[in-house]
């Protein structure tokens, strides 16, 4: 392979999501190197204060206040200052002097989008954006690349963790939506001004994003239409739950025909929506978000994880880090698929599992110690034993009948497989057990 001389990755921002990028940039370099097929070296940090307390611990010499020097000696630039001013100013900059750009910035994108994009598209930069909906869900490329053969008609997302998490508690706990809000503050996940999450403000810059990749359409932030949680009462909860809804905080992208005109357009909206329990948007609980995605071919989708967070959100920060550095290099979308790892296959005796045991034994005192005995010989221990009983049977003809059975279903904590399957082999020789009638692992749970 052509050895490639390293980017050099210069990070505007080093605050939640900025000094875990870094820490992550500085930590995994080799591998990093290794899927790009060039070094990506960390030459700065533009913060205000160079001295301020970072999540991560970083070295000071990286910490500059000159952004613009960072940005003109720089092949990828990362903003991560949020806000839109000087964020705006520096992305130009980035792009006019030949930088790729990532950006986590909603705010920035949903009212300046078209101009960046239009001041890439120009000079042929990359504008990466994947952090900016849904934190560290892929949302944003699976949209502009995996459905750009499809036709989507309908997003609907829970893309706002404050507003999920507070009508959770309120649904779950029975909060009055002050109390919901006081416990997302004290537990971080609301701002000290909450008003950019209850008022439906960050969702529709969510929206206005997701409505123009998905649409094709410049969707400004204006045209969304925005109804925050402040009006949303117990009662509404309540009643919606005896219903057998839930009430989410909503952000739909939809294609739509005006009946009256016939015309076909674009709808983007945000407000709080009942939603049938058996939704799956329904199971988004806590401050996690989801898309649901509606498409021609593809049907229904669905994204879920975490939606904010410094290092989930820096997981893909990351990623079109990568994604972009392959196609610096490489001119293209680089590496196909990478197998510079190259990992031994592992054998299924390592994996950690839990097994189902079911088992019939004879109906006699001592025999559950002495199966117990077997599990622990092997390290394994049990998490739910469940009897059922066969009554004795009068045997055809005979005068002493058959014994009295009983079926064992024994569910195990988590072990080696190597020690369950020892475990079960020993079973089945065990001259107390008379079959070993099922085994199935458990997982997931
Ligand atoms: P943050 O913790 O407030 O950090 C902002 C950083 O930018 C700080 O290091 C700050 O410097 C620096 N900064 C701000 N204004 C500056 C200026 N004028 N000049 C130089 N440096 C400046 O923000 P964050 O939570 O990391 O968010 C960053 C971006 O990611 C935002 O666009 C946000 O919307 C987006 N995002 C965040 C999350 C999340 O979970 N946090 C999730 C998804 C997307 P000092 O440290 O010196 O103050």
């Amino acid at each position: 392979m052509i050895e490639y001389r390293n980017l050099r990755v210069a990070l505007l921002g080093g605050g939640s999501v900025g000094a875990q990028v870094a820490r992550l940039l500085l930590e995994q370099a080799d591998e990093l190197a290794n899927r790009v097929g060039a070094g990506l070296e960390l030459v700065g940090i533009a913060v205000r204060d160079v001295d301020a307390p970072r999540t991560a611990d970083l070295p000071r010499e990286l910490f500059t206040t000159d952004a613009e020097s960072l940005i003109l000696g720089a092949d990828v630039v990362i903003e991560l200052m949020g806000g839109i001013e000087p964020a705006r100013s520096h992305i130009l900059l980035a792009i006019s002097s030949g930088a790729d750009v990532v950006t986590a910035n909603k705010a920035l994108l949903a009212l300046h989008g078209p101009e960046l994009f239009e001041a890439a598209d120009q000079v042929g930069a990359q504008l990466n954006y994947e952090a900016a909906v849904a934190g560290a869900i892929p949302i944003i490329r699976p949209l502009r690349d995996s459905l750009a053969g499809d036709r989507v008609h309908r997003i609907l997302g829970i893309v706002n963790g404050t507003t999920n998490f507070i009508l959770d508690r309120m649904d779950t706990e029975g909060d009055t939506l002050e109390e919901a809000l006081a416990t997302a503050t004290e537990l971080g996940y609301a701002e000290a001004d909450p008003t950019a999450d209850i008022g439906g403000y960050d969702a529709a810059q969510k929206a206005a994003i997701l409505a123009s990749l998905a649409f094709h359409t410049t969707v400004p932030l204006a045209s969304v239409h925005r109804e925050g949680i402040t009006s949303v009462t117990p009662q509404q909860i309540e009643s919606a739950r005896k219903a057998g809804y839930v009430v989410k905080l909503l952000a739909i992208c939809e294609r739509l025909t005006d009946a009256t005109t016939g015309e076909e357009g674009v709808s983007a909206r945000v407000y709080p929506a009942m939603v049938p329990r058996t939704h799956p948007l329904a199971a988004v609980h806590g401050a996690n978000n989801a898309v649901f995605v509606e498409a021609e071919a593809a049907g229904s989708l669905m994204f879920y994880g975490a939606g904010a967070g410094g290092v989930e959100t820096a997981s893909a920060v990351l990623g079109d880090l990568v994604s972009l550095a392959r196609r610096h290099v490489a001119g293209g979308p680089g590496f196909a698929a990478s197998s510079h790892a190259d990992l031994p296959i592992l054998d299924i005796g390592v994996i950690t599992t839990r097994y189902a045991v079911t088992l019939e034994v004879a109906d006699e005192p001592g025999v559950l110690a002495r199966i117990a005995t077997v599990f622990s010989d092997h390290k394994v221990s049990l998490e739910l034993v469940e009897q059922s009983l066969t009554p004795a049977q009068p045997e055809a003809g005979g005068a002493e009948g058959v014994p009295a059975t009983a079926t064992l279903v024994i569910g195990t904590h988590a072990a080696p497989e190597r020690a369950l399957a020892a475990t079960v082999r020993d079973l089945a020789a065990s001259t107390v057990v008379s079959n070993v009638a099922s085994v199935i692992r458990i997982e997931g749970a």
